[in-house]
Protein backbone atom coordinates (compact mmCIF):
# COMPACT_ATOMS: atom_id res chain seq x y z
CA UNK A 1 0.00 0.00 0.00
CA UNK A 2 2.57 2.71 0.71
CA UNK A 3 4.93 2.05 -1.88
CA UNK A 4 2.13 1.99 -4.28
CA UNK A 5 1.46 5.46 -2.84
CA UNK A 6 5.12 6.86 -2.68
CA UNK A 7 5.44 5.47 -6.46
CA UNK A 8 2.42 7.75 -7.41
CA UNK A 9 3.62 10.54 -5.19
CA UNK A 10 7.08 10.54 -7.36
CA UNK A 11 8.79 9.69 -4.26
CA UNK A 12 11.57 7.81 -4.34
CA UNK A 13 11.65 6.33 -0.90
CA UNK A 14 10.79 2.42 0.13
CA UNK A 15 8.86 1.34 2.96
CA UNK A 16 10.24 -1.94 4.54
CA UNK A 17 9.54 -3.87 7.35
CA UNK A 18 12.34 -3.66 10.24
CA UNK A 19 11.80 -6.22 12.94
CA UNK A 20 12.81 -4.54 16.70
CA UNK A 21 13.68 -6.41 19.91
CA UNK A 22 12.17 -4.87 22.51
CA UNK A 23 15.37 -4.43 24.50
CA UNK A 24 17.16 -2.68 21.89
CA UNK A 25 13.91 -0.70 21.04
CA UNK A 26 14.75 2.82 21.67
CA UNK A 27 18.62 2.51 20.78
CA UNK A 28 17.18 1.24 17.52
CA UNK A 29 14.97 3.72 16.65
CA UNK A 30 17.55 6.37 17.30
CA UNK A 31 19.74 5.38 14.95
CA UNK A 32 17.13 4.74 12.06
CA UNK A 33 17.43 8.61 11.58
CA UNK A 34 20.79 8.58 10.51
CA UNK A 35 20.23 5.61 7.68
CA UNK A 36 18.24 8.02 6.33
CA UNK A 37 14.89 6.58 7.71
CA UNK A 38 12.31 9.33 7.63
CA UNK A 39 9.57 7.96 10.19
CA UNK A 40 8.23 4.74 10.97
CA UNK A 41 4.84 2.63 11.58
CA UNK A 42 5.12 0.59 15.21
CA UNK A 43 3.12 -2.39 16.06
CA UNK A 44 2.49 -4.78 18.85
CA UNK A 45 4.01 -4.99 21.15
CA UNK A 46 6.29 -1.51 20.76
CA UNK A 47 3.66 0.62 21.08
CA UNK A 48 3.67 2.02 24.10
CA UNK A 49 7.22 2.28 24.07
CA UNK A 50 7.05 4.45 20.81
CA UNK A 51 5.25 6.96 22.58
CA UNK A 52 7.60 7.01 25.77
CA UNK A 53 10.51 7.82 23.91
CA UNK A 54 8.97 10.48 21.40
CA UNK A 55 10.30 14.03 22.10
CA UNK A 56 6.74 15.32 20.78
CA UNK A 57 3.38 13.23 21.07
CA UNK A 58 -0.17 14.43 19.78
CA UNK A 59 -3.03 14.87 22.16
CA UNK A 60 -4.40 11.05 21.02
CA UNK A 61 -0.93 9.55 22.08
CA UNK A 62 -0.85 11.65 25.42
CA UNK A 63 -4.12 10.12 26.32
CA UNK A 64 -4.10 6.86 24.42
CA UNK A 65 -0.92 6.38 25.71
CA UNK A 66 0.44 4.39 22.80
CA UNK A 67 1.83 5.59 19.40
CA UNK A 68 1.44 3.79 16.00
CA UNK A 69 3.71 6.14 13.64
CA UNK A 70 6.58 8.07 14.86
CA UNK A 71 8.25 11.01 12.38
CA UNK A 72 11.73 12.18 12.21
CA UNK A 73 12.70 15.55 12.26
CA UNK A 74 15.75 17.08 10.56
CA UNK A 75 16.93 18.07 13.81
CA UNK A 76 16.36 14.62 15.27
CA UNK A 77 13.41 15.20 17.12
CA UNK A 78 11.26 12.42 17.43
CA UNK A 79 7.23 13.07 17.15
CA UNK A 80 4.54 10.47 17.89
CA UNK A 81 1.14 10.19 16.20
CA UNK A 82 -1.32 7.51 16.79
CA UNK A 83 -3.56 6.89 13.22
CA UNK A 84 -5.30 4.15 14.73
CA UNK A 85 -7.82 6.51 16.17
CA UNK A 86 -8.15 8.90 13.06
CA UNK A 87 -8.03 5.67 10.91
CA UNK A 88 -11.03 4.86 12.13
CA UNK A 89 -13.27 7.79 12.02
CA UNK A 90 -12.05 7.87 8.49
CA UNK A 91 -13.45 4.68 7.94
CA UNK A 92 -16.35 4.82 9.67
CA UNK A 93 -16.78 7.99 7.39
CA UNK A 94 -19.99 9.21 9.54
CA UNK A 95 -20.51 11.61 12.26
CA UNK A 96 -20.71 9.56 15.48
CA UNK A 97 -21.72 12.59 17.61
CA UNK A 98 -24.85 12.09 20.08
CA UNK A 99 -24.53 8.02 19.01
CA UNK A 100 -24.50 5.49 21.22
CA UNK A 101 -22.06 3.33 21.10
CA UNK A 102 -20.65 -0.06 21.99
CA UNK A 103 -17.18 -0.90 22.11
CA UNK A 104 -15.67 -4.56 22.04
CA UNK A 105 -12.70 -5.58 23.55
CA UNK A 106 -10.01 -3.87 26.08
CA UNK A 107 -7.09 -4.52 24.31
CA UNK A 108 -4.92 -1.62 22.01
CA UNK A 109 -7.28 -1.20 19.23
CA UNK A 110 -9.76 -0.54 21.83
CA UNK A 111 -7.99 2.46 23.79
CA UNK A 112 -8.14 4.03 20.67
CA UNK A 113 -11.52 3.74 19.03
CA UNK A 114 -12.94 4.50 22.75
CA UNK A 115 -10.93 7.66 22.67
CA UNK A 116 -11.62 8.68 19.02
CA UNK A 117 -15.31 8.26 19.85
CA UNK A 118 -15.28 10.53 23.09
CA UNK A 119 -13.56 12.95 20.55
CA UNK A 120 -15.68 12.73 17.84
CA UNK A 121 -18.65 13.28 20.13
CA UNK A 122 -20.70 10.30 20.59
CA UNK A 123 -23.21 10.42 23.36
CA UNK A 124 -22.16 7.44 25.48
CA UNK A 125 -19.29 5.00 25.21
CA UNK A 126 -19.55 1.80 26.38
CA UNK A 127 -16.84 -0.75 26.72
CA UNK A 128 -17.89 -4.57 26.92
CA UNK A 129 -14.81 -7.19 27.20
CA UNK A 130 -14.18 -11.07 27.90
CA UNK A 131 -12.06 -9.95 30.82
CA UNK A 132 -14.48 -7.51 32.63
CA UNK A 133 -11.54 -5.94 34.48
CA UNK A 134 -9.84 -4.43 32.05
CA UNK A 135 -12.77 -3.08 30.23
CA UNK A 136 -13.44 -1.49 33.83
CA UNK A 137 -10.04 -0.24 33.65
CA UNK A 138 -9.92 0.90 30.24
CA UNK A 139 -13.24 2.50 30.74
CA UNK A 140 -12.07 4.26 34.04
CA UNK A 141 -9.21 6.14 32.15
CA UNK A 142 -10.62 7.33 29.24
CA UNK A 143 -13.72 8.29 30.71
CA UNK A 144 -15.75 5.52 29.24
CA UNK A 145 -18.56 3.34 30.81
CA UNK A 146 -18.53 -0.28 31.66
CA UNK A 147 -21.28 -2.80 30.84
CA UNK A 148 -21.17 -6.29 32.11
CA UNK A 149 -23.26 -7.52 29.37
CA UNK A 150 -23.20 -5.80 25.69
CA UNK A 151 -26.21 -3.51 24.93
CA UNK A 152 -28.32 -2.33 22.15
CA UNK A 153 -26.46 0.24 20.43
CA UNK A 154 -26.57 2.50 17.01
CA UNK A 155 -22.63 1.61 16.72
CA UNK A 156 -20.55 -1.12 17.57
CA UNK A 157 -16.77 -1.71 17.18
CA UNK A 158 -15.68 -5.01 17.25
CA UNK A 159 -11.93 -4.56 18.68
CA UNK A 160 -11.63 -8.17 19.64
CA UNK A 161 -9.12 -10.28 17.82
CA UNK A 162 -12.51 -12.89 17.24
CA UNK A 163 -12.27 -13.32 13.55
CA UNK A 164 -9.22 -13.63 13.45
CA UNK A 165 -7.32 -15.71 10.60
CA UNK A 166 -11.40 -16.90 9.45
CA UNK A 167 -13.13 -20.00 10.23
CA UNK A 168 -15.65 -18.68 12.51
CA UNK A 169 -19.05 -19.28 11.84
CA UNK A 170 -21.52 -15.47 12.38
CA UNK A 171 -23.22 -17.72 15.48
CA UNK A 172 -20.19 -18.64 16.86
CA UNK A 173 -18.43 -14.71 16.96
CA UNK A 174 -21.97 -13.36 17.98
CA UNK A 175 -21.69 -15.77 20.69
CA UNK A 176 -18.21 -15.38 22.05
CA UNK A 177 -19.14 -11.57 22.01
CA UNK A 178 -22.02 -11.64 24.10
CA UNK A 179 -24.42 -10.74 21.54
CA UNK A 180 -26.90 -13.64 20.62
CA UNK A 181 -29.40 -11.45 22.96
CA UNK A 182 -28.60 -7.96 21.37
CA UNK A 183 -30.33 -5.97 18.57
CA UNK A 184 -28.07 -5.86 15.10
CA UNK A 185 -26.62 -1.86 15.72
CA UNK A 186 -27.41 0.72 12.54
CA UNK A 187 -23.26 -0.02 12.23
CA UNK A 188 -21.04 -2.06 12.55
CA UNK A 189 -17.07 -1.61 12.20
CA UNK A 190 -15.15 -5.03 12.55
CA UNK A 191 -11.42 -3.89 13.31
CA UNK A 192 -10.46 -7.58 12.55
CA UNK A 193 -9.15 -8.08 8.50
CA UNK A 194 -8.30 -10.61 6.44
CA UNK A 195 -8.99 -12.60 3.54
CA UNK A 196 -12.19 -14.03 4.59
CA UNK A 197 -15.36 -11.89 5.05
CA UNK A 198 -15.78 -11.27 8.33
CA UNK A 199 -18.52 -13.72 10.17
CA UNK A 200 -20.07 -10.15 11.67
CA UNK A 201 -20.95 -8.56 8.75
CA UNK A 202 -24.50 -11.09 7.78
CA UNK A 203 -25.72 -10.18 11.48
CA UNK A 204 -25.39 -6.28 10.97
CA UNK A 205 -26.38 -6.31 7.22
CA UNK A 206 -29.19 -8.70 7.32
CA UNK A 207 -30.83 -6.45 9.58
CA UNK A 208 -30.28 -3.51 6.78
CA UNK A 209 -27.67 -2.09 8.99
CA UNK A 210 -24.25 -0.46 7.46
CA UNK A 211 -21.27 -2.84 7.81
CA UNK A 212 -17.24 -1.60 7.32
CA UNK A 213 -14.48 -3.72 7.52
CA UNK A 214 -11.22 -3.40 9.72
CA UNK A 215 -9.38 -3.50 5.94
CA UNK A 216 -11.04 -0.02 5.36
CA UNK A 217 -9.37 1.82 8.86
CA UNK A 218 -5.87 -0.61 7.85
CA UNK A 219 -6.02 1.81 4.58
CA UNK A 220 -6.56 5.10 6.77
CA UNK A 221 -4.52 4.88 8.71
CA UNK A 222 -1.93 3.83 6.88
CA UNK A 223 -3.15 6.80 5.16
CA UNK A 224 -2.12 9.35 7.70
CA UNK A 225 0.92 8.36 8.58
CA UNK A 226 1.87 7.90 5.09
CA UNK A 227 0.69 12.32 4.85
CA UNK A 228 2.46 12.75 8.30
CA UNK A 229 5.92 11.65 7.17
CA UNK A 230 5.09 13.05 3.60
CA UNK A 231 3.25 16.35 4.51
CA UNK A 232 1.76 15.50 1.04
CA UNK A 233 -2.21 15.00 0.47
CA UNK A 234 -2.12 10.66 0.07
CA UNK A 235 -3.94 8.85 -2.81
CA UNK A 236 -5.95 6.44 -0.80
CA UNK A 237 -7.03 4.74 -3.81
CA UNK A 238 -3.99 3.49 -4.88
CA UNK A 239 -3.45 2.56 -1.66
CA UNK A 240 -7.06 0.55 -1.45
CA UNK A 241 -6.44 -1.23 -4.46
CA UNK A 242 -2.93 -1.89 -3.52
CA UNK A 243 -3.85 -3.27 -0.10
CA UNK A 244 -6.90 -5.65 -1.72
CA UNK A 245 -4.12 -7.14 -4.58
P1 LIG B 1 -5.18 -7.08 21.86
O1 LIG B 1 -4.62 -5.88 22.55
O2 LIG B 1 -4.46 -8.38 21.89
O3 LIG B 1 -6.68 -7.33 22.46
C1 LIG B 1 -7.40 -8.47 22.08
C2 LIG B 1 -8.83 -8.34 22.60
O4 LIG B 1 -9.58 -9.43 22.07
C3 LIG B 1 -8.95 -8.43 24.12
O5 LIG B 1 -9.96 -7.55 24.55
C4 LIG B 1 -9.36 -9.88 24.33
O6 LIG B 1 -10.10 -10.09 25.51
C5 LIG B 1 -10.25 -10.10 23.14
N1 LIG B 1 -10.41 -11.49 22.77
C6 LIG B 1 -9.46 -12.31 22.26
N2 LIG B 1 -9.99 -13.53 22.02
C7 LIG B 1 -11.30 -13.46 22.37
C8 LIG B 1 -12.38 -14.40 22.35
N3 LIG B 1 -12.21 -15.66 21.92
N4 LIG B 1 -13.60 -14.01 22.79
C9 LIG B 1 -13.79 -12.74 23.22
N5 LIG B 1 -12.80 -11.80 23.27
C10 LIG B 1 -11.58 -12.17 22.84
O7 LIG B 1 -5.46 -6.77 20.32
P2 LIG B 1 -5.64 -5.37 19.58
O8 LIG B 1 -4.31 -4.84 19.19
O9 LIG B 1 -6.57 -4.52 20.37
O10 LIG B 1 -6.35 -5.87 18.23
C11 LIG B 1 -7.63 -6.48 18.23
C12 LIG B 1 -7.98 -6.91 16.81
O11 LIG B 1 -8.09 -5.74 15.99
C13 LIG B 1 -6.92 -7.80 16.15
O12 LIG B 1 -7.58 -8.77 15.40
C14 LIG B 1 -6.17 -6.87 15.21
O13 LIG B 1 -5.68 -7.53 14.09
C15 LIG B 1 -7.27 -5.88 14.83
N6 LIG B 1 -6.73 -4.55 14.51
C16 LIG B 1 -7.02 -4.03 13.27
C17 LIG B 1 -6.57 -2.78 12.93
C18 LIG B 1 -6.92 -2.23 11.59
O14 LIG B 1 -6.24 -1.32 11.12
N7 LIG B 1 -7.95 -2.74 10.95
C19 LIG B 1 -5.82 -2.02 13.84
C20 LIG B 1 -5.53 -2.57 15.10
C21 LIG B 1 -6.01 -3.85 15.41
P3 LIG B 1 -9.38 -10.45 26.92
O15 LIG B 1 -8.97 -9.15 27.52
O16 LIG B 1 -10.47 -11.15 27.68
O17 LIG B 1 -8.22 -11.35 26.59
Amino acid sequence: MHNAALAALGLDWLYVPVPLRAEAFEQTVRALPASGFRGLNVTVPHKEAAAALADERSVAVEEIGAANTLTFAPDGRIAAENTDAGGFLDALGECSRGWRTLVLGAGGSARAVVWALRQAGAAEVSVWNRTPERAAALAHALGARHVERPEPAELTVNCTSVGLGGGVATDEAIAALGLATVAPPAVLVDLVYGDEPSPLAPWVTRAGGRFVDGFEVLVHQAARSLASWTRQSVPVETMRAAGRR
